[in-house]
């Protein structure tokens, strides 16, 4: 049994913001971190490897550096990882990322046994396409929202979490689960681990590695290939302040009611 999880480093969006003239998204120029949602899906694959021995390897698709971040996460218990990292990959949409995660993660090979695993949502383009996209792509059943899970043989039972509730549902292997932040809280990194990371494999999926899937052409891949453009990205103009009348006698609030009329919002 094997836990593939993919992981995607996204800016920190707690900082600045950065975009260009062009409306894309200055990466070079912000910090980044590991997506929220994408630790709690290594945390979960960590436990069941805690509970069963099995093994995890960490996917990400992204530049070169994003290696740093496999290796954090191979210092929080994962035994290898892979980059996904070409030219052509470049400009992707969240289909055409999903054809190329998809396309990854079946080399590393997904057999009865296995499970995919994907955070919710990524902070920065906020879809949370791209999991359910991977599944469809693998023919894989899905649960999405994953608040809790227990595995029992080749059945996991999770509970989905809803606006308005909880829905339990059990799938059978080989599958895919998105995990949200409820599901539990991810480790640290520890220092044997840290040291220990170093010597765990890493491998680079380009695009010569890739480019005999049939979900690899030049048609459903990077800018070319993705059916949706960004029209304009900004960072909206901070708020101005607000205004203040207090008390509760019926002055004021016939100035509230004249503020509001005079702006025509009642
Ligand atoms: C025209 C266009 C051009 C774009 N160009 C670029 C670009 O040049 N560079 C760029 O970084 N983004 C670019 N984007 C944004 C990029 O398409 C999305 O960030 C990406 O497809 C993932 O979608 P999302 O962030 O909504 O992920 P979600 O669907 O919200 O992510 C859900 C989960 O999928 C997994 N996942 C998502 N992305 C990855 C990944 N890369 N590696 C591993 N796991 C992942 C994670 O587990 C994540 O929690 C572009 C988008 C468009 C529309």
């Amino acid at each position: 049994m094997k836990i593939i999880v993919c992981v995607k480093q996204v800016p920190d969006t707690s900082g600045k913001v950065a975009v260009n003239p062009d409306g894309t998204l200055n990466r070079a120029s912000m910090e980044t971190i590991i997506n929220p949602d994408d630790m709690n899906a290594v945390e979960a694959a960590l436990k069941l490897k805690d509970e069963t021995g099995c093994k995890v390897t960490v996917v990400t698709m992204g530049p070169p550096p994003a290696m740093g971040m496999l290796r954090e996460l191979m210092a929080m218990g994962a035994d290898d990882g892979v980059l996904v990292s070409a030219r052509e990959f470049g400009g992707s949409d969240t289909y055409a990322t999903s054809q190329i995660l998809a396309a990854a993660v079946k080399r590393i090979g997904v057999e009865k046994d296995d499970i995919v695993m994907c955070g919710r949502q990524a902070i920065d383009g906020d879809t949370a396409q791209v999991g359910p996209q991977i599944a469809e792509k693998l023919h894989l059943p899905q649960v999405t929202y994953v608040a809790e899970m227990h595995k029992t043989g080749d059945t996991i039972t999770c509970k989905r979490m809803l606006e308005d509730g909880y829905m339990t549902i059990k799938v059978q292997t080989p599958c895919l689960l998105t995990c949200i932040k409820e599901l539990n809280n991810p480790r640290y990194m520890s220092v044997s681990g840290i040291f220990g990371a170093y010597e765990k494999p890493l491998e680079t999926f380009g695009y010569e590695t890739l480019k005999d899937d049939p979900l690899i052409d030049p048609t459903t891949i990077g800018l070319k290939g993705s059916p949706t453009n960004i029209f304009k990205s900004f960072t909206p103009p901070a708020k101005g302040v607000g205004l203040m009348l207090e008390g509760d006698d019926k002055g004021t609030c016939e100035k509230l009611a004249g503020i509001l009329t005079a702006k025509h919002i009642i």
